[in-house]
């Protein structure tokens, strides 16, 4: 039987070493997972069904990964700012009339939208949070939510004014588009794309947000906008429904301040390394009891998969607590994360930042059926002596062999379903050339941004 379209909806995965990210659930060294229509109906050894299944057989199944940070419209400038410090980055991208993001049609947008999301289903990420900063105009904002649909990829799309553009858009729209949004597009929150709030520590967009009932994605780059954030924590602004984006360089009374609302955080720990803002704030959460998340941010800066993020974050954790540990105190073996602290924080805690946790996140009966099988049997994975250390620390993109989101089979025998990957790679590399072209700035193929 052709398990892409199962009979009545019911498929189980066989044999599987699953790894369920849920006590309640626990792991098994061999297990199946029966899901019906959209859900995870049961998990454990030998369940009986005469559902079509799906030999997972030396393969380890986990929950989708949840990438907590992305600006997916960025996707047809892949790699362009791989050398950039934070000034190139901040100058050449938005700033000035030349500015490169300044240059992107609606179409652009599509496209980037569209491609990030698959490219983000290919490597077994199944939510992402875009914090879409591409809103200049309702014909960008619709061509980003359209593509996320389109997709098949389970998003929060983030919706971030540009309002500190120095040059608005004539027909820049906010806040009316985002009201616009949330009446058309997003006026059901039992979908895969749902609408959240990006942007900047603002008091009126932070209480818009909440009118609108809008969790709240906002970037904490420094000690100052630590102090801005302490402030909006005064007035009651700041609560569960928060997630702070990098976190570096807080101070300990904005660390407290978060913890003590219950405020989620979002770790990019190889663009915080390269890009601008210093030490990853992976660790001050740790130390004030917050269990990071982690995301990607923005893949012209650096990679988009989750093995990438997850070795970057679990060898920062370790070395930050190393050289404490060899300078200045003592450090309790506890306190060094574990690959399963690290896969845990790329699933659950990833759709508690995307404020999803009820919906996905973990193999638990009655959530969303948000599903990756890993192939354990290649040569960079094989033989599978401890199940998170592969998965964490050997795999990557290769052997993300199937992919369900809400109970649809996205990408099957190591392929994506119903997409034409070279057609959709010819419109990023149209886009790409448009935008830069019309920008004004040098192609950088050969050369680099910093020059
Ligand atoms: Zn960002």
């Amino acid at each position: 039987m052709d398990v892409t379209h199962p009979a009545q909806g019911e498929l189980v995965l066989r044999n599987g070493m699953v790894l369920s990210m849920d006590p309640a659930v626990g792991d098994f060294e061999v297990a199946d997972v029966l899901i019906k229509a959209s859900r995870i109906r049961a998990v454990g050894p030998r369940l009986e069904s005469d559902a079509p299944s799906l030999d997972c057989t030396g393969r380890i199944v986990i929950p989708g990964f949840v990438n907590s940070h992305h600006h997916m419209f960025q996707t047809a400038l892949r790699s362009y700012w791989a050398d950039a410090l934070a000034t190139d980055y901040f100058t050449q991208s938005r700033r000035g009339e030349n500015a490169i993001f300044h240059q992107y049609s609606a179409r652009d947008v599509y496209w980037g939208q569209y491609a990030g999301a698959l490219e983000q289903i290919d490597a077994g990420t199944t939510t992402v949070v875009d914090t879409s900063q591409c809103t200049y105009t309702p014909e960008h904002t619709d061509a980003a939510v359209e593509a996320l649909f389109d997709s098949g990829l389970r998003s929060v799309y983030a919706y971030s004014p540009t309002s500190t553009d120095p040059a608005p858009h004539p027909s820049y729209a906010y806040p009316d588009d985002l009201s616009r949004l949330r009446a058309t597009r997003f006026s059901s929150e039992d979908q895969l794309v749902t609408l959240g709030m990006g942007g900047p520590i603002d008091r009126s967009n932070w209480q818009l947000a909440r009118e609108l009932a809008l969790p709240i994605f906002t970037h904490v780059n420094n000690e100052a906008a630590g102090l801005q954030l302490e402030r909006l924590g005064s007035l009651g602004l700041a609560g569960a429904w928060n997630t702070y984006i990098h976190c570096t360089g807080l101070a300990s009374s904005t660390w407290q301040m978060i913890a003590g609302t219950g405020g989620k955080v979002s770790v990019s720990s190889m663009v915080e390394q390269t890009l601008c803002t210093g030490l990853p704030g992976m660790q001050p959460a740790l130390d004030h009891g917050i269990q990071p998340s982690f995301g990607t941010d923005a893949v012209s800066l650096g990679p988009t998969d989750f093995f990438s993020q997850m070795r970057a974050a679990y060898g920062l954790q370790r070395s930050r607590l190393y050289e404490r540990s060899l300078t200045r105190e003592e450090v309790e073996p506890s306190r060094f994360a574990t690959t399963r602290d690290i896969l845990r924080m790329a699933t659950i805690e990833g759709a508690r930042a995307a404020h999803l946790d009820a919906k996905v996140g973990s193999l638990s009966p009655g959530k969303e059926a948000d599903i990756v099988v890993l192939d354990g049997r290649k040569l960079n994975a094989a033989p599978v002596n401890q199940a998170t250390g592969a998965a964490v620390m050997m795999m990557d993109t290769r052997n993300v062999e199937t992919v369900l989101i809400g109970g649809r089979l996205v990408k099957h025998a190591g392929r994506l379903l119903n997409v034409d990957v070279p057609a959709v790679t010819k419109k990023l590399e149209e886009s790409a050339a448009g935008i830069v072209a019309r920008s004004g700035y040098p192609s950088v193929v050969l050369g680099s941004c910093r020059t």
